[in-house]
């Protein structure tokens, strides 16, 4: 890969990672526990709490993807695959910067295959 794709895909990657920071920042998972809430209003809270939680763990996961993503390109690695070390796809890395598995690999994974480092 040349060095001005893996430049722009860093950037791509910096960016969508600042976009994570800033929403899991913005996710306030404090319940301010000060007075006692009628149980209607405490299992609403719970209920959107859990929601939040689930969605900040997806966040989390990709956030760690994308910082995996930079480390690799730092170490010349950028672009293969984590369990074959085959070349991804130039499409399928456009359309998720932060992959890790070629296309063979990641359909593995999904079906249980592979086993996770
Ligand atoms: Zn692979």
């Amino acid at each position: 890969m040349s060095k001005s794709k893996v430049k722009d895909i860093k950037e791509k990657l910096l960016a969508e990672r600042e976009l994570l920071v800033q929403k899991l920042k913005g996710s306030d998972l404090s319940v301010d526990d000060s007075e006692t809430p009628d149980p209607v209003d405490l299992a609403v809270r719970n209920y959107s709490k859990n929601v939040q939680l689930a969605v900040s763990e997806n966040e989390s996961r990709q956030l760690s993807s994308i910082d995996e993503a930079l480390m690799r390109i730092e170490d010349d690695e950028y672009g293969l695959c984590q369990n074959c070390s085959k070349e991804i796809n130039q499409k399928r890395l456009a359309a998720i910067p932060w992959a890790r598995y070629c296309l063979d690999c990641q359909e593995l994974l999904e079906k249980g295959l592979l086993d996770e480092e």
